[in-house]
């Protein structure tokens, strides 16, 4: 059956793909945005759907109108966009958060909280399983973003423990794919930018430390079933639990684009976790999900995008 959904941060990267996934499944999408990191160009081509609004608007502020299902994506994702304004990213993800549950309680819906490995932080543990707390610094550089994140997780549970909102929690590993915004600053969409305009590669520290990339349609696909699965609120870890080096990414990257670009390295930022990988046997579990589009496979996608773009 077709139902009303509010996507918060509905024209950022994750967000105009999962719109797009949800209008073709028929729904109605509520695409709600400030549009500080994300753009109309993303959701331009959503809106020949007759099912698909914008509204723009922050989260920051009470907001009244009535839906079945709410996505909170709302929220910058990179560390040079949410140190941009630290304090608007710890009122987005708690107020945010907070506002989108008063909306839930209100009209009885269902809401999905878009989290992140980040409430792991710097982890002890790995590969990070949702039973760990984190190594998180609460007053550093990135904790504007890690301890709003796991704000909004309290907030979420507590919602569910006092009012009995349906809340879901989502925990997201390192996430590329096509729209990501080419000044964004994260490691992908740096490398292949600067991979296609031979450009210096730039290498934060020693390049040792590892991520795990997922491509984005196989996040979308953990999110719908998350969303659609009964008596399961989480939080889980969607990601892919391939690790690379940063180094290894710029080979990759160097490799399938052919380019002439050297890499060079750059001062660590601070408080840069060393190692992330998730724990995904949740997920396999509850959901039925893992990933399937390997980095070699999304990669060929992303930089034909960019190459499309620039
Ligand atoms: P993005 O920056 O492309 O999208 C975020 C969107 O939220 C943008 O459209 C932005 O304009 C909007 N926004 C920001 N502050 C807002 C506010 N106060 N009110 C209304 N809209 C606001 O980033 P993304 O990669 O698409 O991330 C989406 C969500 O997923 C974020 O909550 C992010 O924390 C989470 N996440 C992403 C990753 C990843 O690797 N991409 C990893 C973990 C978690
Ligand atoms: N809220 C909102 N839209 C609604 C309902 C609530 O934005 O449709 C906001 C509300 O203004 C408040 C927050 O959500 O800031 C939490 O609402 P709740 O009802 O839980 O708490 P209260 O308003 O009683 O403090
Ligand atoms: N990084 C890098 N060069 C860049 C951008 C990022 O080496 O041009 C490193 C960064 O220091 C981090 C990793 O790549 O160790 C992933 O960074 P990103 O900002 O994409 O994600 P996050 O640190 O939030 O996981």
């Amino acid at each position: 059956m077709s139902k009303r959904i509010l996507i918060t941060g509905g024209a950022g990267f994750i967000g105009s793909h999962l719109s797009e996934r949800l209008l073709r499944e028929g729904h109605e999408v509520i695409c709600m945005d400030n549009f500080f990191t994300g753009s109309k160009q993303n959701i331009l081509h959503l809106t020949d759907y007759p099912g698909f609004e914008v509204i723009r608007h922050d989260v920051t502020v009470p907001y009244v109108m009535e839906v079945d299902q709410i996505y909170n994506l709302a929220c910058p994702a990179s560390p040079p966009h949410y140190q941009f304004d630290p304090i608007h990213t710890m009122k987005t993800s708690v107020l945010g958060a907070l506002n989108m549950l008063g909306l839930a309680k209100r009209c009885k819906a269902r809401i999905l909280q878009a989290s992140t490995s980040e409430v792991y932080g710097d982890p002890m543990v790995h590969p990070q399983p949702e039973t760990y707390w984190g190594n998180v610094n609460p007053v550093g550089v990135r904790s504007c973003y890690d301890e709003g994140k796991r704000c909004a997780e309290t907030l979420f549970m507590d919602y569910r423990r006092m009012n009995g909102v349906d809340v879901r929690i989502i925990r997201i590993f390192n996430t590329y794919g096509p729209r990501m915004n080419p000044n964004d600053g994260r490691v992908v969409s740096n490398f292949i930018v600067q991979a296609l305009k031979g450009e210096d590669i730039t290498i934060y520290g020693t390049g040792k430390q590892t991520r795990s990339f997922q491509y984005v349609d196989d996040l979308v696909e953990g999110m719908v079933r998350m969303m659609d699965t009964e008596g399961f609120s989480g939080p889980v870890n969607l990601g892919n639990p391939e690790e690379f080096t940063m180094l290894e990414l710029a080979e990759k990257v160097i490799e399938m684009t052919g380019s002439s670009s050297k890499t060079v390295f750059r001062p660590l930022p601070l408080d840069d976790p060393t190692q992330r990988k998730p724990d995904i046997r949740l997920a396999k579990e509850k959901l039925g999900w893992k990933p399937h589009i390997t980095l070699e496979k999304g990669l060929e996608k992303t930089i034909a995008y960019f190459r499309s773009i620039l």
